[in-house]
């Protein structure tokens, strides 16, 4: 990039990225870890607007495989990993005949490592794509992380691991986006902080008593992006900040008390970055995730986008608030773990996880989510360095305690 002195990304303590050197090539060839999903999707709509520059090396997903079929007839993969077994045998007549298909979990793996894929998107919702996107890193493969849960359960591992391997982690998320664009404004020990806005989801002016009773489509309406229902019901919750949280303080080898947290109700500031001279940089957009899904992909480069441009003559004002936590006792839980570390980060994912579903499945009304996962928190004695199985087993235990509870 002419004009640009090389610009160093830390995103751990080992791991310097020198993402504008020579050396740095383009991804190519792209599999997607849960491509009918909202991301997976978006990622096709990006690649689609990038051919032929950009191929798909590979489709993996779970139940939705007639989705699944139509994007393998249109993008013909030459592998495919259905999670479900029974789904797979479903999908296999849509295929290339000279197409791979992988069945069960250990299909996802498979397809996260092949020697034919230059870039993994982990786009699989919670800690179902772990063991994928660990795959992914272990290879070495560049991966456009947006299963947040997969660091906020094993960033411990999963950013030494990217050191270890030269793989390189690209965020998708849009604030992590955000930051790691706002970033190259300066050298990153001149980063005083960073702010990661938050709309504030469909509760925002809502009184505690009001979301104690909110129904699960009150909690479906977000009111700025259209994403699956797991993460909308984070972000009414607020735990999606509590997990983006953690995700930066791995990312990008922040302490917590760097993190800030700022309501921002329009989404169109995506995250900020404060230098020590008191500068700000923002990145802004539209509320649409091609945006950073296609940044993810072509960075340092910039392509022509498919996504929504912004149009600032319909833009009156943008709105700041503090958030309020003891409406969303959910942030401080973020920063709690993100403080803790150890075992906490799995906990604090799979209570929330089961207690979402709970509510999902209207067995617990919407104020008990967050009760829940901190009540089986507290309960919780953190392990300070643990491996994978005992991430895993952490894991298992809090889906345990949360299903003791719903007996009761
Ligand atoms: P969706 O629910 O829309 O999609 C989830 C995807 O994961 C589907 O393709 C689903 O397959 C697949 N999947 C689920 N479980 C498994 C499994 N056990 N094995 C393999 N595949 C599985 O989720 P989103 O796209 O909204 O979110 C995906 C991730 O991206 C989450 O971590 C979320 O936090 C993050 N993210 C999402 C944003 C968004 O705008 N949606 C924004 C920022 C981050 P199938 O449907 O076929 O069962
Ligand atoms: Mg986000």
């Amino acid at each position: 990039m002419p004009g640009v002195a090389t610009l160093l990304v830390t995103l751990a303590d080992a791991a310097y990225i020198d993402i504008f050197s020579p050396g740095h090539t383009v991804a190519k060839r792209v599999t997607i870890l849960g491509s009918t999903g909202s991301i997976g999707t978006s990622t096709l709509e990006v690649l689609r607007s990038l051919a032929p520059d950009y191929q798909v090396a590979g489709l993996g997903a779970k139940r939705r495989w007639q989705e699944l079929a139509a994007q393998c007839q249109e993008f013909h993969p030459p592998a495919v990993a259905v999670a479900d077994p029974a789904n797979a045998i479903q999908i296999a007549p849509f295929l290339d005949s000279r197409s791979e298909l992988f069945a069960g979990p250990a299909g996802l793996v498979e397809l996260a490592r092949r020697s034919d894929t230059d870039y993994v998107v982990a786009a699989i919702v919670g800690a179902a794509g772990l063991e994928s996107t660990v795959a992914a890193v272990q290879a070495g493969k560049k991966v456009g992380l947006a299963n947040k849960e997969a660091l906020v359960v094993a960033g411990s591992i999963i950013v030494p691991l990217a050191a270890r391997t030269g793989a390189v982690l690209l965020p998708i998320d849009s604030e992590h986006s955000a930051v790691f664009q706002s970033m190259s404004a300066g050298r990153r020990s001149e980063v005083r902080k960073i702010y990661l806005t938050a709309s504030g989801g469909p509760f925002r002016a809502w009184s505690a008593e009001q979301m104690a009773g909110a129904t699960l489509q009150d909690a479906l309406r977000h009111p700025t992006w259209n994403m699956g229902p797991k993460i909308t019901i984070d972000s009414a919750t607020m735990m999606n900040k509590a997990l983006e949280i953690i995700e930066a303080r791995w990312l990008f080898d922040l302490p917590p008390d760097s993190i800030e947290v700022v309501i921002h109700p329009e989404s169109i500031i995506h995250s900020m970055v404060e230098f020590v001279d008191g500068s700000v940089i923002a990145q802004l957009g539209s509320p649409d995730m091609k945006t950073p899904i296609q940044y993810a992909l072509t960075c340092p480069d910039r392509a022509d986008g498919c996504a929504r441009k912004l149009d600032f003559s319909t833009i009156r004002r943008l709105n700041f608030e503090s958030p309020d936590f003891d409406r969303f006792p959910a942030l401080e839980l973020g920063y709690e773990v993100a403080r803790i570390g150890g075992t906490a980060g799995a906990v604090l994912n799979a209570a929330n996880e089961e207690a979402v579903e709970a509510f999902r499945q209207e067995r617990i009304p919407f104020g008990r989510v967050v009760e829940l996962t901190r009540e089986v928190l507290d309960r919780h004695n953190v392990q300070a360095a643990p491996d994978l199985d005992a991430l895993l087993a952490a894991d298992a235990w809090a889906r345990r305690e949360v299903a003791e509870c719903l007996k009761q």
